[in-house]
């Protein structure tokens, strides 16, 4: 009988903890500090292009408009409109046998103020909400929330909302009925127990000292804020104003395993992969690391993935490289390779049911991959080819990186997808691949530290590839 056959032959997935000494703990634990402290700082996708803006520069990266050519070694950076981002690094390799893509997005689920959002209501001023991206919409109700944004007068004048963070600032909730008196409200559906209208946030309470005006309380908020940041009610309608959860970063568990945060659909993989990005130096196969909007709502929109803005910095790289001929950049997608580093949908032990434990991504077993995704039957899957995944695997193994090869969740049981497709639709290699998340979409979202660390590494890898 052969000694250790098992070993040999079964793919066993251990525990991503058990596989380091303490010397790798420690740095695993020491890599969550920043990226927790980046989170605090990043909590929107203007928030995260201004940080990874400042990271860039501080790492030697210009902006492309500062280049009048460019060559191997050169480090840049494209900003769409502040809320998304490409970055890359001049390989030694030619452009014509492709790019190594990594793609992120920097939006998470949320409330979007509506255009005419302030009312009064018995004495008690609201902010009308729509939401933005899957929630579950209960979620969001009796939670500390902050604001986060823009409001950008006719003139251009551009005002930066960032209030219910600080210790010092007020924060906002969302009220829900007391269970006293919520014995209809219990019996309606999970999805229908909050209504998506009446998700309004609750802003002030105190009415202005005039007995002629109406809407007092409404009046007085509009003076505070006119107060505040010089704007009115009308100026509203030109503003981009996030409603997102106070909560801070934290580590999670008596041994700390891991963390707690808003947002880490997809900041985890967008940080982590934004950090490889500015560990590298020379590289062959040139690096470009992507940053993308409204991922969340279909990757619609002139900074969603779907848009040409991606295609126009390639362009704009093959122009400073002074090698852009006809379909040159048609040909440089078809042979690039492509990680689409997005969460993957932990395996809840709590909720079991929905995933199949053969195929599922577990928190603490490292990078997730994702061969397909799509739902009822891999519909608008990108689905890797083999001949890629293998190739991927390579990677990962020549460097001893743990990872899990999984789907999202069980069969027909629901699906997901990522921006995975639309550079496989340009003709790229593309595979998912990114952290497992416990309640992905919820206002706060649960990782390993080992998984961010693998994530890290992984991306690293590929880039070194
Ligand atoms: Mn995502
Ligand atoms: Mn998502």
């Amino acid at each position: 009988m052969e000694e250790n056959l098992e070993k040999k032959l079964f793919n066993k997935k251990e525990d991503g903890w058990e596989t380091v000494d303490e010397i790798k703990k420690e740095k695993i634990l020491d890599f969550s500090k920043g990226y927790m402290d980046f989170l605090n700082r990043a909590k929107t996708e203007r928030e995260f292009i201004a940080e990874a803006t400042k990271m860039a520069r501080e790492n030697g990266y210009k902006d492309i408009a500062e280049f009048e050519k460019l060559q191997a070694g050169d480090k840049v950076y494209f900003i769409n409109r502040e809320k998304s981002m490409y970055l890359a690094i001049i390989g030694t390799e030619s452009v014509e046998n492709g790019l190594h893509i990594i793609g992120s997005h920097v939006d998470s689920p949320r409330l979007d103020l509506k255009p005419n959002p302030l009312y009064e209501d018995t004495g008690l001023a609201y902010f009308k909400t729509h939401y933005y991206g899957g929630i579950k919409k209960y979620q969001w109700t009796t939670i500390p929330l902050s604001i986060h944004g823009v409001i950008v007068k006719p003139n251009g004048d551009k005002i930066t909302v960032n209030i219910g963070e600080d210790e010092n600032d007020p924060i906002f909730t969302i009220t829900d009925l007391l269970p006293h008196l919520a014995q209809e409200q219990m019996e309606k559906k999970l999805k229908n127990g909050i209504n998506g209208e009446d998700l309004n946030i609750l802003i002030g309470s105190i009415p202005y000292q005039d007995k002629d005006a109406k809407d007092k309380v409404k009046l007085n908020i509009l003076n505070i804020l006119n107060q505040k940041y010089g704007i009115v009610e009308a100026d509203l309608q030109s503003s981009e104003l996030e409603i997102i959860p106070a909560f801070k970063a934290r580590s999670l568990g008596f041994d700390s395993s891991m963390v707690a945060a808003y947002g880490q659909d997809d900041k985890v993989c967008a940080y982590t992969s934004l950090v490889a990005m500015m560990s590298l130096e020379n590289v062959k196969n040139t690096a470009v690391c992507i940053l993308s909007d409204k991922e969340e709502i279909g990757s619609m929109g002139n900074t969603g993935m779907e848009s040409h803005m991606f295609d126009f910095f390639i362009s704009e790289m093959l122009n400073k490289l002074e090698v852009n001929k006809p379909n040159l950049l048609d040909r440089v997608f078809c042979f690039s390779k492509m990680l689409s580093a997005d969460v993957d949908a932990g395996l809840d032990p709590i909720y079991a049911s929905v995933s199949d434990r053969l195929n599922a991504g577990f928190i603490g077993k490292g990078i997730s991959i994702n061969k397909y995704t799509g739902a009822r039957g891999k519909s608008g899957a990108s689905d890797a080819n083999a001949e890629y995944v293998a190739w991927v695997r390579n990677v990962l193994e020549k460097n001893e990186i743990k990872y899990q090869i999984a789907e999202l969740g069980k069969v027909d049981v629901g699906g997901g997808g990522t921006i995975a497709y639309i550079l496989a639709n340009k003709g790229a290699d593309v595979i998912d691949c990114g952290v497992p998340v416990l309640s992905m979409h919820a206002p706060y979202e649960v990782t390993s530290k080992f998984d961010v660390y693998s994530a890290f590494e992984t991306y690293k890898a590929f880039w070194r590839e």
